[in-house]
Protein backbone atom coordinates (compact mmCIF):
# COMPACT_ATOMS: atom_id res chain seq x y z
CA UNK A 1 0.00 0.00 0.00
CA UNK A 2 1.08 3.45 -0.95
CA UNK A 3 2.59 5.40 2.34
CA UNK A 4 1.31 9.09 2.57
CA UNK A 5 3.08 12.26 3.71
CA UNK A 6 2.57 15.32 4.89
CA UNK A 7 4.25 17.93 2.26
CA UNK A 8 4.30 21.62 1.18
CA UNK A 9 3.23 21.66 -2.01
CA UNK A 10 2.74 24.42 -4.90
CA UNK A 11 -0.69 23.16 -6.08
CA UNK A 12 -0.58 24.85 -9.88
CA UNK A 13 0.51 28.44 -11.28
CA UNK A 14 -0.47 30.52 -8.84
CA UNK A 15 -0.14 32.35 -5.69
CA UNK A 16 0.29 30.35 -2.30
CA UNK A 17 1.42 27.25 -1.12
CA UNK A 18 -0.73 24.17 0.18
CA UNK A 19 -0.32 21.81 3.30
CA UNK A 20 -1.00 18.05 1.25
CA UNK A 21 -0.70 14.65 1.60
CA UNK A 22 1.61 13.39 -1.11
CA UNK A 23 3.36 9.89 -1.36
CA UNK A 24 6.27 8.76 0.19
CA UNK A 25 9.00 9.06 -2.34
CA UNK A 26 10.62 5.76 -3.19
CA UNK A 27 14.42 6.00 -3.79
CA UNK A 28 15.44 4.45 -6.82
CA UNK A 29 18.41 2.96 -7.93
CA UNK A 30 21.76 5.10 -6.63
CA UNK A 31 18.78 7.82 -4.55
CA UNK A 32 18.57 7.82 -0.69
CA UNK A 33 15.30 8.38 1.07
CA UNK A 34 16.49 11.45 3.83
CA UNK A 35 13.22 11.47 7.05
CA UNK A 36 12.98 15.80 7.70
CA UNK A 37 14.06 16.69 11.22
CA UNK A 38 14.13 20.75 10.45
CA UNK A 39 13.97 22.86 7.13
CA UNK A 40 14.63 26.89 7.04
CA UNK A 41 13.02 29.02 4.35
CA UNK A 42 15.49 30.28 1.65
CA UNK A 43 14.65 33.44 -0.45
CA UNK A 44 13.81 30.93 -3.54
CA UNK A 45 10.94 29.52 -1.73
CA UNK A 46 9.40 33.09 -1.37
CA UNK A 47 9.81 33.83 -5.00
CA UNK A 48 7.77 30.50 -5.28
CA UNK A 49 5.27 31.32 -2.75
CA UNK A 50 4.67 34.92 -4.01
CA UNK A 51 4.64 33.34 -8.00
CA UNK A 52 6.55 36.77 -8.54
CA UNK A 53 8.31 36.31 -11.95
CA UNK A 54 10.97 34.10 -11.27
CA UNK A 55 8.90 31.62 -10.46
CA UNK A 56 6.51 31.60 -13.06
CA UNK A 57 9.36 31.30 -15.20
CA UNK A 58 11.33 28.13 -13.60
CA UNK A 59 8.53 26.14 -11.50
CA UNK A 60 7.29 24.38 -14.66
CA UNK A 61 5.52 21.25 -13.30
CA UNK A 62 3.24 21.55 -10.58
CA UNK A 63 2.17 20.15 -7.75
CA UNK A 64 5.28 19.74 -6.43
CA UNK A 65 6.64 19.94 -3.32
CA UNK A 66 9.49 22.68 -2.91
CA UNK A 67 12.53 23.69 -0.51
CA UNK A 68 15.58 22.67 -0.43
CA UNK A 69 17.20 23.81 2.91
CA UNK A 70 17.23 21.15 5.30
CA UNK A 71 18.53 18.65 7.73
CA UNK A 72 17.20 14.99 8.78
CA UNK A 73 18.36 11.21 8.99
CA UNK A 74 18.63 8.86 6.87
CA UNK A 75 15.25 6.09 6.50
CA UNK A 76 15.93 3.98 3.76
CA UNK A 77 19.01 3.14 0.75
CA UNK A 78 18.35 2.34 -2.98
CA UNK A 79 19.69 -0.18 -5.05
CA UNK A 80 23.57 -0.25 -4.76
CA UNK A 81 24.17 2.68 -2.25
CA UNK A 82 26.65 1.76 -0.12
CA UNK A 83 28.94 3.83 2.71
CA UNK A 84 26.14 5.27 3.96
CA UNK A 85 23.66 3.96 6.79
CA UNK A 86 20.22 4.33 7.81
CA UNK A 87 19.64 6.26 10.83
CA UNK A 88 22.74 8.53 9.92
CA UNK A 89 22.16 12.56 10.05
CA UNK A 90 22.31 13.98 6.94
CA UNK A 91 21.94 17.11 5.18
CA UNK A 92 21.97 17.40 1.36
CA UNK A 93 23.47 19.77 -1.68
CA UNK A 94 20.42 20.96 -3.64
CA UNK A 95 22.13 21.12 -7.11
CA UNK A 96 21.79 17.96 -8.61
CA UNK A 97 24.67 17.69 -11.25
CA UNK A 98 25.67 15.35 -14.35
CA UNK A 99 29.05 14.04 -13.03
CA UNK A 100 30.27 14.15 -16.97
CA UNK A 101 30.45 18.08 -18.20
CA UNK A 102 34.01 19.50 -18.01
CA UNK A 103 32.90 21.61 -14.53
CA UNK A 104 31.87 18.22 -12.82
CA UNK A 105 35.16 16.96 -13.88
CA UNK A 106 37.65 19.45 -12.58
CA UNK A 107 35.36 19.48 -9.05
CA UNK A 108 33.05 22.89 -10.20
CA UNK A 109 29.83 21.22 -10.00
CA UNK A 110 28.42 24.63 -9.12
CA UNK A 111 29.31 25.50 -12.84
CA UNK A 112 27.34 22.11 -14.27
CA UNK A 113 24.84 23.10 -16.86
CA UNK A 114 22.97 20.35 -16.68
CA UNK A 115 21.97 21.14 -12.88
CA UNK A 116 18.87 19.83 -11.49
CA UNK A 117 17.77 21.75 -8.36
CA UNK A 118 15.89 19.95 -5.85
CA UNK A 119 12.56 21.63 -4.43
CA UNK A 120 12.65 23.61 -8.03
CA UNK A 121 12.71 21.41 -10.78
CA UNK A 122 12.15 18.32 -8.59
CA UNK A 123 10.10 17.49 -5.51
CA UNK A 124 11.61 19.41 -3.12
CA UNK A 125 12.17 18.83 1.41
CA UNK A 126 9.34 20.55 2.73
CA UNK A 127 8.07 17.23 3.74
CA UNK A 128 8.23 14.43 5.94
CA UNK A 129 11.13 12.88 3.70
CA UNK A 130 12.85 13.79 0.47
CA UNK A 131 14.62 11.60 -1.84
CA UNK A 132 18.08 12.64 -2.99
CA UNK A 133 20.64 10.59 -5.03
CA UNK A 134 23.86 9.18 -2.57
CA UNK A 135 26.00 11.34 -4.21
CA UNK A 136 24.31 14.78 -3.17
CA UNK A 137 24.08 13.09 0.69
CA UNK A 138 26.29 15.42 3.27
CA UNK A 139 27.12 13.26 6.68
CA UNK A 140 26.45 15.68 9.57
CA UNK A 141 28.47 15.21 12.62
CA UNK A 142 26.54 14.97 15.77
CA UNK A 143 28.49 18.08 16.95
CA UNK A 144 27.02 20.44 14.72
CA UNK A 145 23.22 22.39 15.75
CA UNK A 146 20.61 20.82 14.09
CA UNK A 147 18.60 24.41 14.19
CA UNK A 148 21.62 25.81 12.17
CA UNK A 149 22.48 22.58 9.41
CA UNK A 150 18.78 23.43 8.23
CA UNK A 151 19.97 26.34 6.82
CA UNK A 152 23.77 24.88 6.03
CA UNK A 153 22.59 25.26 2.04
CA UNK A 154 22.70 28.93 2.77
CA UNK A 155 25.43 28.92 4.77
CA UNK A 156 27.13 27.41 2.11
CA UNK A 157 26.22 30.26 -0.83
CA UNK A 158 27.79 32.68 2.01
CA UNK A 159 30.74 30.45 2.82
CA UNK A 160 31.72 30.87 -0.53
CA UNK A 161 31.64 34.37 -1.99
CA UNK A 162 33.28 35.01 1.69
CA UNK A 163 36.47 32.45 1.29
CA UNK A 164 37.02 33.07 -2.63
CA UNK A 165 39.35 35.48 -1.28
CA UNK A 166 42.13 36.15 1.24
CA UNK A 167 40.46 37.96 4.47
CA UNK A 168 43.22 37.66 7.26
CA UNK A 169 43.87 41.33 8.31
CA UNK A 170 41.51 42.17 5.34
CA UNK A 171 38.87 45.26 5.22
CA UNK A 172 35.13 43.67 3.58
CA UNK A 173 32.19 45.67 3.06
CA UNK A 174 28.79 43.43 2.30
CA UNK A 175 26.37 45.16 0.88
CA UNK A 176 22.77 43.51 1.90
CA UNK A 177 21.89 42.29 5.32
CA UNK A 178 20.00 39.63 4.16
CA UNK A 179 20.04 36.26 5.42
CA UNK A 180 23.17 35.65 3.46
CA UNK A 181 24.72 38.68 3.93
CA UNK A 182 24.75 38.78 7.68
CA UNK A 183 25.75 34.69 7.44
CA UNK A 184 28.69 36.37 5.64
CA UNK A 185 29.32 39.07 8.22
CA UNK A 186 30.21 36.28 10.82
CA UNK A 187 32.04 34.20 8.19
CA UNK A 188 34.81 37.27 7.66
CA UNK A 189 34.98 37.76 11.38
CA UNK A 190 35.76 33.96 12.02
CA UNK A 191 38.25 34.03 9.18
CA UNK A 192 40.17 37.28 10.48
CA UNK A 193 39.18 39.77 8.60
CA UNK A 194 40.17 43.20 10.06
CA UNK A 195 36.58 45.39 9.92
CA UNK A 196 33.65 43.63 8.34
CA UNK A 197 30.97 46.56 7.63
CA UNK A 198 28.08 45.88 6.71
CA UNK A 199 25.16 48.05 4.86
CA UNK A 200 21.25 47.72 4.02
CA UNK A 201 18.81 50.26 3.66
CA UNK A 202 16.32 48.03 6.01
CA UNK A 203 17.25 48.83 9.79
CA UNK A 204 15.86 45.77 11.05
CA UNK A 205 18.68 43.70 8.91
CA UNK A 206 21.20 45.79 10.15
CA UNK A 207 20.08 45.65 13.82
CA UNK A 208 20.17 41.36 13.17
CA UNK A 209 23.55 42.17 11.59
CA UNK A 210 25.17 44.15 14.74
CA UNK A 211 23.98 40.96 16.88
CA UNK A 212 26.12 38.81 14.30
CA UNK A 213 29.34 40.96 15.86
CA UNK A 214 30.04 43.15 12.44
CA UNK A 215 32.30 46.79 12.78
CA UNK A 216 29.55 48.48 11.53
CA UNK A 217 26.40 48.44 9.68
CA UNK A 218 25.36 51.00 7.69
CA UNK A 219 22.22 52.60 6.63
CA UNK A 220 23.06 53.67 3.50
CA UNK A 221 20.01 55.91 2.89
CA UNK A 222 20.67 57.87 5.32
CA UNK A 223 24.23 57.44 6.79
CA UNK A 224 27.71 58.27 4.91
CA UNK A 225 29.60 54.93 4.38
CA UNK A 226 33.23 57.32 3.48
CA UNK A 227 32.47 58.89 6.51
CA UNK A 228 32.17 55.27 8.71
CA UNK A 229 34.89 54.39 6.73
CA UNK A 230 36.74 56.46 7.70
CA UNK A 231 36.30 56.41 11.97
CA UNK A 232 36.67 52.84 11.33
CA UNK A 233 40.26 53.39 10.51
CA UNK A 234 40.30 52.56 6.48
CA UNK A 235 42.90 54.60 4.50
CA UNK A 236 42.83 53.25 0.68
CA UNK A 237 39.25 51.81 0.45
CA UNK A 238 38.05 48.15 1.00
CA UNK A 239 40.32 45.09 0.05
CA UNK A 240 37.18 42.77 -0.72
CA UNK A 241 33.38 42.94 -1.27
CA UNK A 242 31.07 40.80 -1.03
CA UNK A 243 27.51 42.00 -3.02
CA UNK A 244 24.46 40.28 -1.77
CA UNK A 245 22.02 42.59 -2.60
CA UNK A 246 21.44 42.19 -5.99
CA UNK A 247 21.17 46.64 -5.76
CA UNK A 248 22.41 48.09 -9.09
CA UNK A 249 22.90 51.30 -6.22
CA UNK A 250 24.56 48.87 -3.57
CA UNK A 251 26.99 47.53 -6.49
CA UNK A 252 27.84 51.14 -7.72
CA UNK A 253 28.48 52.32 -4.41
CA UNK A 254 30.98 49.46 -3.67
CA UNK A 255 32.86 49.55 -6.70
CA UNK A 256 33.53 53.53 -5.55
CA UNK A 257 34.62 52.70 -2.20
CA UNK A 258 37.05 49.72 -3.37
CA UNK A 259 40.62 49.53 -2.96
CA UNK A 260 42.39 49.94 -5.93
CA UNK A 261 43.69 46.65 -7.06
CA UNK A 262 40.29 45.14 -4.68
CA UNK A 263 38.77 41.80 -5.02
CA UNK A 264 34.77 41.70 -5.33
CA UNK A 265 32.80 38.44 -5.35
CA UNK A 266 29.20 38.85 -6.63
CA UNK A 267 26.22 36.60 -5.42
CA UNK A 268 23.15 39.10 -5.29
CA UNK A 269 20.79 38.49 -7.94
CA UNK A 270 19.19 41.04 -9.63
CA UNK A 271 15.91 41.54 -10.97
CA UNK A 272 16.87 43.40 -13.97
CA UNK A 273 20.23 44.42 -15.75
CA UNK A 274 22.23 46.87 -14.10
CA UNK A 275 24.71 49.16 -15.52
CA UNK A 276 28.16 49.75 -14.53
CA UNK A 277 31.14 52.35 -15.01
CA UNK A 278 33.61 50.20 -16.82
CA UNK A 279 36.38 52.58 -16.63
CA UNK A 280 36.09 52.35 -12.69
CA UNK A 281 36.81 48.49 -12.95
CA UNK A 282 39.41 49.19 -15.35
CA UNK A 283 40.90 51.76 -13.68
CA UNK A 284 40.93 50.43 -10.11
CA UNK A 285 42.30 46.92 -11.24
CA UNK A 286 39.08 45.45 -9.90
CA UNK A 287 38.52 41.72 -9.78
CA UNK A 288 35.06 40.18 -10.25
CA UNK A 289 33.97 37.04 -9.17
CA UNK A 290 30.08 35.72 -9.76
CA UNK A 291 28.92 33.06 -7.30
CA UNK A 292 26.69 30.62 -7.92
CA UNK A 293 25.80 27.82 -5.62
CA UNK A 294 28.16 26.28 -3.29
CA UNK A 295 31.13 24.08 -4.02
CA UNK A 296 31.04 21.25 -2.06
CA UNK A 297 33.91 21.72 -0.26
CA UNK A 298 32.04 24.62 1.21
CA UNK A 299 29.80 21.68 2.88
CA UNK A 300 33.39 21.09 5.17
CA UNK A 301 34.30 24.43 5.55
CA UNK A 302 31.02 25.69 7.42
CA UNK A 303 30.95 22.24 9.56
CA UNK A 304 34.76 22.98 10.91
CA UNK A 305 34.45 26.77 11.21
CA UNK A 306 30.90 26.11 13.24
CA UNK A 307 32.87 23.52 15.24
CA UNK A 308 35.52 25.60 15.48
CA UNK A 309 33.27 28.07 17.13
CA UNK A 310 31.81 30.38 14.32
CA UNK A 311 28.46 31.21 16.39
CA UNK A 312 25.51 31.32 13.31
CA UNK A 313 22.43 31.45 15.58
CA UNK A 314 21.93 35.23 15.38
CA UNK A 315 20.60 35.02 12.39
CA UNK A 316 17.71 32.86 13.45
CA UNK A 317 14.72 35.06 14.17
CA UNK A 318 11.50 32.58 14.18
CA UNK A 319 10.45 28.93 14.76
CA UNK A 320 7.69 27.42 13.56
CA UNK A 321 6.11 23.97 13.64
CA UNK A 322 5.70 22.89 10.02
CA UNK A 323 2.03 23.19 10.13
CA UNK A 324 2.48 26.74 10.30
CA UNK A 325 4.54 27.20 7.54
CA UNK A 326 2.26 30.26 6.65
CA UNK A 327 3.47 31.95 9.38
CA UNK A 328 6.92 31.42 8.32
CA UNK A 329 6.24 32.64 4.89
CA UNK A 330 4.61 35.93 6.46
CA UNK A 331 7.81 36.39 7.98
CA UNK A 332 10.17 35.79 5.42
CA UNK A 333 7.68 38.70 3.30
CA UNK A 334 7.68 41.19 6.55
CA UNK A 335 11.53 41.80 5.82
CA UNK A 336 11.97 42.02 9.43
CA UNK A 337 13.46 38.00 9.50
CA UNK A 338 15.96 36.48 9.36
CA UNK A 339 16.18 32.44 9.03
CA UNK A 340 12.90 31.20 9.41
CA UNK A 341 13.31 27.59 10.74
CA UNK A 342 10.21 24.87 10.16
CA UNK A 343 10.39 21.76 12.93
CA UNK A 344 8.84 18.34 11.31
CA UNK A 345 8.67 16.60 14.47
CA UNK A 346 4.71 15.56 14.75
P1 LIG B 1 17.53 39.12 0.82
O1 LIG B 1 16.67 39.59 -0.28
O2 LIG B 1 16.91 38.64 2.08
O3 LIG B 1 18.59 40.27 1.20
C1 LIG B 1 18.97 41.30 0.36
C2 LIG B 1 19.15 42.54 1.22
O4 LIG B 1 19.66 43.59 0.39
C3 LIG B 1 17.83 43.05 1.84
O5 LIG B 1 17.95 43.11 3.27
C4 LIG B 1 17.66 44.42 1.21
O6 LIG B 1 17.06 45.37 2.08
C5 LIG B 1 19.11 44.80 0.89
N1 LIG B 1 19.27 45.91 -0.05
C6 LIG B 1 18.41 46.35 -0.99
N2 LIG B 1 18.90 47.48 -1.57
C7 LIG B 1 20.09 47.75 -0.97
C8 LIG B 1 21.06 48.78 -1.13
N3 LIG B 1 20.90 49.74 -2.02
N4 LIG B 1 22.16 48.74 -0.34
C9 LIG B 1 22.32 47.74 0.57
N5 LIG B 1 21.43 46.75 0.76
C10 LIG B 1 20.32 46.75 0.00
O7 LIG B 1 18.46 37.98 0.20
P2 LIG B 1 19.34 36.78 0.82
O8 LIG B 1 18.49 35.59 0.99
O9 LIG B 1 20.15 37.26 1.97
O10 LIG B 1 20.28 36.53 -0.44
C11 LIG B 1 21.19 37.55 -0.86
C12 LIG B 1 21.19 37.68 -2.37
O11 LIG B 1 21.82 36.54 -2.95
C13 LIG B 1 19.82 37.78 -3.04
O12 LIG B 1 19.90 38.70 -4.12
C14 LIG B 1 19.60 36.37 -3.56
O13 LIG B 1 18.74 36.34 -4.69
C15 LIG B 1 20.99 35.99 -3.96
N6 LIG B 1 21.30 34.55 -3.98
C16 LIG B 1 22.13 34.14 -4.97
C17 LIG B 1 22.55 32.84 -5.01
C18 LIG B 1 23.49 32.43 -6.07
O14 LIG B 1 23.70 31.22 -6.23
N7 LIG B 1 24.11 33.37 -6.78
C19 LIG B 1 22.10 31.91 -4.05
C20 LIG B 1 21.27 32.37 -3.02
C21 LIG B 1 20.88 33.70 -2.99
ZN1 LIG C 1 28.02 18.62 -15.04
Amino acid sequence: MERLMDAIVKPERGPGLELRKVPVPVPGPGEVLIKIHKTAICGTDVHIYNWDPWAREHIKNPPMTIGHEYVGEIAELGEGVTGLTIGQRVSGEGHITCHHCRNCHTGNIQWCKNTISVGVDRDGAFAEYVCIPESNVIIIEESLPEDVVAFFDAVGNATHTALMWDLIGEDVLITGAGPIGIIAAGICKYSGARRVIITDINEDRLELARKMGVDAAVNTSKEDLPLVMKEQGLVEGFDVGLEMSGSEDAFKQMVGVMRNGGKISLLGIGNRPISIDMNQIIGKGLTLQGIYGRQMDNWHQMSYMVQGGLDLTPVITHRYNYRDFEKGFEAMNSGKSGKVILDWSK
